[in-house]
């Protein structure tokens, strides 16, 4: 990806960021480049994206959230239990 500022090939690094979710505080992940010309940065949405899918993933496992799989097959199969 080039700078949209300067042209300049920028460079994907890692960011990581704490944020506060449902009360309590999570470490996001995700890629970000950075522009050594003009010091720009633009965080990559996509990644952003996945780390709060994982953060969601998390917490409903934790929370025990059937996920809309889960509850089709709870639908089909009965005797499975939805918690494990
Ligand atoms: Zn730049």
């Amino acid at each position: 990806m080039r700078c949209p500022e300067c042209g300049r090939e920028m460079r994907l690094s890692k960011e990581e960021s704490i944020e506060s979710f449902k009360g309590s505080q999570v470490r996001l992940s995700y890629d970000v480049y950075r522009c050594d010309g003009c010091g720009s940065s633009y965080v990559d949405a996509r990644s952003l994206d996945e780390a709060w899918k994982k953060i969601w993933d998390n917490y409903e496992k934790t929370n025990c959230i059937p996920s809309p799989a889960d509850l089709r097959r709870a639908r089909e199969n009965r005797s499975e239990s939805l918690c494990g």
